[in-house]
């Protein structure tokens, strides 16, 4: 029998998912509910982590041609234009990491991705492949799709995203939680920025209710712009109330934005009025997980948001998935050479390695945006803090040693 593995979704994790686990040697067929990849999303950040699994797959040099890496993360008040704290990048990462810290467009990320697997014998992509349903027997599981056919495969990998078909059918309907921010996102060329502007570096601009990202992509020939501010989309936020929830390109006025973000320093200000267009989408995610019942049971497995949606403060969503798909690549690789392996042993040591660090960033990342949004007491003890502790405070050296080994764990 064909070690033949199915995968729903072909985002980031998606791709990831199906290139760990052909290059294990294993048959996948990647079904993407989309007619087409488009370029779509704008930028993402990559830490040492995620940019150490790119490195074993053999794609930094492909990293290296479409992403910055910049020197440092700087983090400055919104309003006093003060900055707060520091955080080595560049040689920094390289020295401390042995990997950099990497910033690109998910369009390239993506595409980086879908051609590394375009060289992998064994994989089929199928566009148009809507999953509505699984089910799960003793030996196999048969998915069908929304035009009336079905196929099988020994497991099911689900990243199918934050709104996951397989989700729901493996651990029942789960609210998702609102977290009451919008994110406007722009991009800005770097030519038609004031020099005084194209810093090589992560800036984050914090101020109470509020926080703006930016940063080089595209080896510093744009910049990417992300200001997160409280709102419901349709309220005073995009256009009319009943917009798809599911959409991650809203139109967006840089009206609201202005008028959300109320009176900031000068240099921000500029920073913002480069950006000639705006998109939008509301952060949602979920409870973190609970169990590593939560990322598999049997022959079926979730992957990167599926399992873990991340509000974006870590930045580690685009990571988490890569570390999930180069975990079961791994797995795979160690398993006895028969043809099919034993999946639901394996989905079981898949989830029992990355579960708690996954649910570890989920919490991180919702606690990052109290503490980017703080007001009065809160505001004044996290930036004392980042003077007394400096760039402790900003670095993560669990995160970014990983991701874990599940071989090293036995
Ligand atoms: C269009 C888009 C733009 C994004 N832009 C940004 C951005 O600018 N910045 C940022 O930080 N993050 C962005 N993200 C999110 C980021 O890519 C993810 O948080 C992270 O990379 C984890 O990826 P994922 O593959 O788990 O989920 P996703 O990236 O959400 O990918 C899920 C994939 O599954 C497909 N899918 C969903 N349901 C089904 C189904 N039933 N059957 C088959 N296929 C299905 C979707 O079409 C999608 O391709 C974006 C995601 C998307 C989908």
């Amino acid at each position: 029998m064909k070690d033949h593995v199915l995968v729903a979704g072909g985002g980031i994790g998606g791709l990831a998912c199906a290139l760990a686990l052909a290059r294990a040697g294993v048959a996948v067929e990647l079904l993407e509910q989309a007619s087409a990849f488009a370029e779509v999303g704008a930028g993402l950040q990559l830490g040492p982590n995620a940019v150490r699994v790119l490195d074993d797959w053999g794609l930094l040099e492909d990293l290296q041609a479409c992403a910055a890496f910049p020197d440092e993360v700087l983090v400055r008040d919104a309003h006093s234009a003060k900055r707060l704290g520091r955080l080595r990048l560049g040689a920094m990462a390289l020295a401390r990491y042995g990997q950099p810290y990497a910033t690109l467009h998910r369009a390239d990320l993506h595409g980086l991705l879908l051609t590394a697997l375009q060289r992998q014998a064994g994989v089929r992509l199928r566009l148009d492949a809507r999953v509505l349903a699984y089910q799960a027997g003793p030996s196999a599981v048969q998915v069908t799709l929304e035009n009336g056919s079905s196929v099988s495969g020994a497991a099911l990998i689900g990243c199918d995203g934050l709104y996951s078909r397989v989700r729901e059918q493996l651990l029942g309907v789960q609210p998702l939680r609102h977290s009451g921010h919008l994110a406007y996102r722009g991009l800005v060329r770097s030519a038609d920025l004031p020099r005084t502007l194209c810093h090589k570096a992560v800036t984050v601009w914090l101020g109470p209710r509020l926080h703006v990202v930016h940063y080089p992509v595209r080896q510093g020939q744009w910049f990417n712009l992300v200001a997160v501010v409280h709102g419901v989309l349709g309220q005073g936020h995009g256009g009319p109330p009943g917009a798809d929830p599911q959409s991650w390109s809203h139109e967006a006025h840089a009206g609201d934005l202005k008028r959300a973000l109320g009176p900031v320093c000068a240099e921000l200000q500029a920073m913002l009025d480069a950006a000639a267009q705006w998109k939008l989408w509301p952060l949602n995610d979920r409870a973190p997980l609970r169990g590593p019942h939560e990322h598999a049971q049997g022959r079926v497995a979730l992957l990167g948001d599926a399992a873990h949606p991340l509000r974006p403060y870590l930045a580690q969503g685009a990571a988490m998935a890569l570390e999930d798909a180069w975990t079961l690549g791994r797995l795979r690789q160690a398993a006895p050479a028969q043809a099919v392996p034993d999946w639901p042993a394996l989905l079981a040591r898949y989830a029992l390695t990355r579960w708690q660090r996954n649910a570890r960033v989920q919490n991180r990342s919702q606690r990052n945006g109290t503490i980017f949004h703080a007001s009065g007491l809160l505001r004044w003890g996290r930036n004392t803090a980042m003077l007394v502790l400096g760039e402790r405070l900003l670095d993560n050296e669990w995160l970014y040693q990983g991701p874990p080994d599940p071989l090293a764990s036995g």
